[in-house]
């Protein structure tokens, strides 16, 4: 069986506990205004220009995004990092993208992780159907899991169709009994009010086996991709936020009972 990847980062340490390697799946219904990796928006491979350096000349590349491997492929790159996992409490992290789109090839890799004793954890938005819940959730420990709004037109305006579903998937993984982090990207005009934290607020309420959430302030990282892509940024010039221009908004989750 044969999935599409763009990249994968070794040593990865925001993207759950311990060392982990992160694997980048192609392609996300999605077109969330601040995303940082548009390069993995398409499921077809895309062209994106480099900047190359040969001694003081600069040349200017373009490189292919995406490739397909097979599931032993995939199982080859991250055993190479299995001492980091055992030795940190480490393990792999499946994110895009979004991996749920290419369900069947992420289930295979998932259990023959779970196989090698290795954590898993999927960085999802939710967006996808899932067909295989169950044996989904059996082979993963954790779910990081996006909540950007809880208005579902500000959610069609901002980032696209299918809020219903990642609400409706976010309660049916709950109801598996999956640790689940709530990751909120923290962004300007969009929900960085005490309004809009309110509503997430309540929504995450109603789902009681999640009490983690994380808050991601927005930054302009991806900014130099789009003009790489020939693609229009979709935050003008919205500046990055800082930790601290999150102070107010933690406390509002930690008053609700939230752990950040
Ligand atoms: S869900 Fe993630 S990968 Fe998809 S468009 Fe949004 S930020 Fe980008």
């Amino acid at each position: 069986m044969l999935g599409k990847i763009f990249d994968i980062k070794r040593y990865a340490i925001h993207d759950g506990p311990g060392i982990r390697t992160t694997v980048f799946f192609k392609g996300c219904s999605l077109h969330c205004r601040w995303c940082h990796n548009p390069e993995s928006q398409l499921f077809e491979e895309v062209r994106m220009t480099v900047k190359q350096k040969l001694g003081d000349r600069v040349f200017k590349e373009s490189h292919v995004v995406g490739y397909e491997l097979s599931v032993e492929q995939l199982m080859k790159e991250i055993a190479k990092d299995y001492v980091f996992f055992e030795e940190s409490g480490g393990g792999v992290t499946f994110s895009g993208g979004e991996p749920l789109m290419q369900e069947d090839f992420l289930l295979e890799v998932l259990k023959q992780c779970k196989a090698r004793n290795m954590h898993t954890c999927i960085d999802t938005a939710g967006v996808a159907p899932i067909h295989h819940l169950e044996d989904i959730c059996r082979n993963t420990d954790l779910f990081l899991y996006d909540v950007k709004t809880a208005d579902k037109s500000k959610f069609e305006e901002f980032i696209g169709m299918g809020f219903d579903r990642t609400i409706d998937n976010l309660k049916r993984i709950a109801n598996q009994g999956v640790h689940i982090i709530a990751r909120i990207p923290v962004i300007p005009r969009f929900n960085d009010d005490e309004g809009s934290m309110r509503q997430i607020i309540a929504l995450l309420k109603d789902i009681p086996q999640i009490r983690e959430v994380n808050l991601l302030p927005f930054h302009r990282n991806g900014y130099d991709k789009y003009k790489r892509l020939g693609m229009t940024y979709g935050m003008g010039q919205t500046q990055s936020l800082k930790e601290p221009d999150l102070e107010p908004l933690k406390v509002l989750f930690k008053e609700s009972g939230f752990t950040i």
